[in-house]
C-alpha cells in the first residue's frame, strides 16, 4: 500500500481523524465502514474497464484488480450507508463507475470541440502549482463549498468521467469539455473533483472540500450517537 501522507495531513488539519483502510475482503469492509463517519476515495491508478463493461483501450495503464474490488465495494458501501464522501482524481472516477458510470480511458485521444483549447491534464509542474481553469455550476454545492465559480487546479489524471453514474450530476469542467467535478444533488455530502485537492489543500477553496467532508462527518457521527440510546433499549 502506498498513499501520500497529503491525504491525511489535509483531513487532519479540518479536525479529522483519518484512518486509510488497506485491500480487505467484504466481511471486514462492513465492519470498518459500520464505524467510520466519512470516507476520502483518494488517487491511484487506472481502473480495470471490465469494472463498466468496456474493452481495454491500447492506452490504458496499468491496473490493480484487488485495488479495485476493495475500492469498487467501500464506494458502493459507503453510498449505501449515507455517508458523506469526498472523491479525488481516481477515487472521481472509481466513485462515478460503482454508481454505474463510465470513464474516457485515455484523455488524449479524445479531441476537444473545436475551437476549444488543447488542455494537458498530465502536467510536468509541481503539483502545488495550478496549471489549468476549471468552471464550477453556479449554485451547486461545489461552488458553494469552493467558494467559488472558477478555480486554477493542478492536473494529473490521463483518465476522466465519460458517462455519469445515477443520481449524479457534473458540476466542474475544464475548457476542454473535460468533466472536472460532479456531485450528487440528493446527497447532503458527495463531491467529487478531478484535480488532487490534497495537493492545493494550502488554498481556502481546497481546505473547504476537506472541512466540508469533516463537518458532514460530524453529522454521521451525532446521528449514530442519537441512534444508540435506541439500540440499547430494545
Ligand atoms: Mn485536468
Amino acid at each position: 500500500m502506498v498513499l501520500g501522507l497529503t491525504y491525511i495531513r489535509a483531513i487532519s488539519a479540518a479536525g479529522g481523524a483519518p484512518v486509510v483502510v488497506p485491500p480487505l475482503d467484504p466481511e471486514q469492509l462492513e465492519a470498518v465502514l459500520a464505524s467510520t463517519d466519512g470516507v476520502c476515495l483518494t488517487g491511484g491508478p487506472d481502473i480495470d474497464p471490465a469494472a463498466y463493461g468496456a474493452e481495454p483501450d491500447p492506452d490504458l495503464g496499468p491496473t490493480d484488480a484487488e485495488l479495485d474490488a476493495t475500492e469498487l465495494a467501500l464506494a458502493r458501501s459507503a453510498f449505501d450507508r449515507g455517508l458523506p464522501i469526498l472523491a479525488i482524481c481516481r477515487g472521481s472516477q472509481l466513485l462515478n463507475v460503482a454508481l454505474g458510470g463510465t470513464l474516457h480511458q485515455h484523455l488524449p485521444s479524445i479531441a476537444p470541440p473545436a475551437p476549444a483549447p488543447v488542455v494537458h491534464h498530465r502536467q510536468t509542474d509541481p503539483a502545488h502549482r495550478p496549471t489549468h481553469t476549471v468552471s464550477l455550476l453556479p449554485g451547486s454545492g461545489l461552488a458553494a463549498t469552493l467558494e467559488a465559480e472558477e478555480l486554477r487546479v493542478n492536473s494529473f489524471h490521463h483518465q476522466a468521467v465519460d458517462r455519469l453514474g445515477d443520481g449524479l450530476r457534473a458540476t466542474a469542467w475544464a475548457s476542454d469539455g473535460t468533466i472536472e467535478g460532479y456531485e450528487a444533488p440528493a446527497r447532503p455530502f458527495l463531491l467529487a473533483v478531478q484535480w488532487h485537492a490534497e495537493l492545493l489543500a494550502h488554498r481556502r477553496p481546497d481546505q473547504r472540500l476537506f472541512e466540508g467532508l469533516v463537518t458532514a462527518s460530524g453529522r454521521t457521527r451525532s446521528r449514530s450517537a442519537d441512534a444508540a440510546p435506541l439500540e440499547v433499549a430494545q
